[in-house]
């Protein structure tokens, strides 16, 4: 009995009203099952003490259940033709403010710095662009501020690439990458039917707890991010031919490359899919002694 902004009827007026077209260059295919946001918000395990930030708010229908919960949330919209309707839809929660502009383009350091959100509980909650998941989800792993988890909506088929494991056809390097830096989780897959308009493909919540991490360390970071791109560059080749275009094909490399695959007990035919990631990061300390 709510009449909410994710209440399908509202919905429909609110885009009738504002005769908002959704653009498909910014990816806004907006939420129209109460049910979904609700568990989204579920999947988030919000407290009064967290705070939110939301990107792609569209016409606020996840922004109003998140405040509802959370301490505080700052919403991040790139589309100015929405920043009105946000604020007349929002007007009613003290706890929420609509920041105009590109997320990707956000200073997160400084952000903090100016909400004073350093030592706080954030969380990042989000029906995602699709159009830029994986930069925005870089963004948010390798933020130099703290976040707690992330909860986002994505494309199913992406969803299903970050929580692959080894030995799955859609193991590769994004999902070495992701694990690394957080405990990632498919939380509930979404029929492409819950938005307007309906996307071509279906969707899934996936959760990233980032204070769940490896129990193995990665010493230099970059190198790694080298070594697991190099691994998985080119699909139908194996592991040995992989590496041997990363360090350079000569006698001498090939010499180097083969006591490591000794030390390590591997046949020239393993594939980089068939590795989990404590193999990799093995593989990739071994690199570094052998090829400073
Ligand atoms: N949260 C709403 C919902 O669930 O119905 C809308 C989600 S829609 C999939 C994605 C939203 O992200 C759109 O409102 C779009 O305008 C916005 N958007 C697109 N690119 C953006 C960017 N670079 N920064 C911030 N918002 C962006």
């Amino acid at each position: 009995g709510k009449f909410e902004i994710a209440d399908p009827l509202r919905t429909q007026a609110i885009l009738a009203e504002h005769q908002i077209q959704a653009k498909k260059s910014l990816g806004q295919n907006f939420l129209k099952e109460p049910a979904v946001i609700d568990q989204i918000v579920a999947d988030a395990q919000l407290t009064a003490n967290d705070i939110v930030l939301e990107i792609g708010p569209g016409i606020g229908s996840l922004t109003e259940q998140l405040a509802k919960v959370a301490k505080q949330v700052y919403a991040f919209e790139l589309d100015q033709s929405l920043i009105a309707l946000l604020e007349e839809n929002l007007a009613p929660y003290d706890n929420i403010q609509i920041i105009q502009g590109d997320f990707l383009e956000v200073d997160l350091a400084a952000f903090f710095e100016q909400k004073q959100l350093t030592g706080q509980s954030v969380k990042v909650v989000a029906n995602l662009p699709y159009y830029i998941t994986t930069p925005i989800l870089l963004k948010l792993l390798n933020a130099p501020v703290a976040l707690d988890k992330l909860i986002l909506m994505m494309q199913k088929e992406v969803a299903l690439r970050l929580t692959a494991q080894p030995g799955h056809r859609e193991y590769g390097s994004l999902s070495v990458v992701v694990q690394t830096k957080s405990q990632v989780k498919i939380e509930q897959t979404v029929s492409h039917a819950s938005f307007v308009p309906q996307p071509q493909v279906d969707s899934a919540v996936v959760s990233f707890d980032l204070a769940q991490l490896p129990d193995f360390a990665i010493t230099d970071r970059s190198w790694f991010d080298q070594v697991v791109k190099a691994i998985f560059k080119q699909k139908r080749k194996n592991l040995w031919n992989n590496l041997l275009s990363f360090v350079g094909k000569n006698p001498e490399n090939k010499a180097k490359l083969e006591t490591v695959f000794q030390k390590l007990r591997w046949q020239h035919q393993v594939r980089a899919e068939q590795l989990s990631i404590e193999q990799i990061n093995t593989l990739a300390q071994q690199l570094a002694l052998i090829f400073p």
